[in-house]
């Protein structure tokens, strides 16, 4: 296996059975490049691609951070919705974007399922545009860029201010900027811009400053 990938185990909390998945060693990671849309490209390996873990068993799939977030209720869907259609196949190892793709939108349908919150689906949406790009799938990628500004949006509107914020105000701007939004992503990178916390996120207010000269030329 790849030096940057090794593997662990977890029990399901849908189906209970123990399987084992593939995590990345991000200690061992070079970064090569950070994206305006904060997309970050490392040397070798793209590690976002590992974050869903889906259970081979019964298809149950998710995000890390929410892996074990579900109701009983939610289990019984994804068993109806999912498992009883389910053919057995291997998600551990290396995952080509296909198979990335694959993982990130078994973990979209289970968030549906499970009605998880905008900013979960966000992040999810915005991933998943970023393999369709990947892929040279660009109906696709705007698709889903557009589903991840809406979410966005709403994670923004359902919060006072929290932390992180600054980051989903400026990617709010971003995905209006790639979308042609132009008075809409300029607002966004002013609230940017202005922010009470700015000087704790340097690199995104300059990423904001640059976008917004970009708009005014
Ligand atoms: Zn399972």
């Amino acid at each position: 296996m790849d030096s940057f990938l090794y593997d662990t185990k977890t029990k399901c909390p849908v189906c209970g059975r123990e399987f084992t998945y593939t995590k990345v060693r991000m200690s061992h990671l070079r970064i090569r490049e950070i994206r305006k849309d904060l997309y970050t490209k490392y040397e070798g390996i793209e590690p976002f691609f590992y974050d869903p873990i889906v259970c081979p068993n019964c298809g149950y799939a998710a995000l890390n951070e929410s892996f074990n977030n579900i109701t009983e209720e939610s289990k019984k869907e994804v068993l109806s919705k999912i498992t009883t259609n389910w053919t057995k196949r291997k998600f551990s190892g290396e995952r080509t974007p296909k198979k990335a793709l694959e993982s990130y939108l078994l973990s979209l349908y289970c968030s549906e399922i499970k009605n998880d919150k905008d900013i979960i689906f966000a992040k999810t949406c915005l991933r998943i545009s970023w393999i369709y790009d990947i892929l040279g799938d660009t109906a696709n990628k705007i698709k889903f860029l557009k589903i991840s500004l809406d979410k966005y949006e709403k994670a923004y509107e359902g919060n006072d201010s929290f932390e992180g914020e600054i980051q989903l105000i400026y990617l709010i701007g971003e995905l209006n900027k790639i979308l042609g939004n132009r008075d809409e992503a300029l607002k966004w990178f002013n609230k940017v811009i202005n922010h009470p916390l700015r000087s704790n996120y340097s690199m995104i207010v300059d990423f904001a400053r640059d976008e917004w000269q970009s708009l005014k030329i």
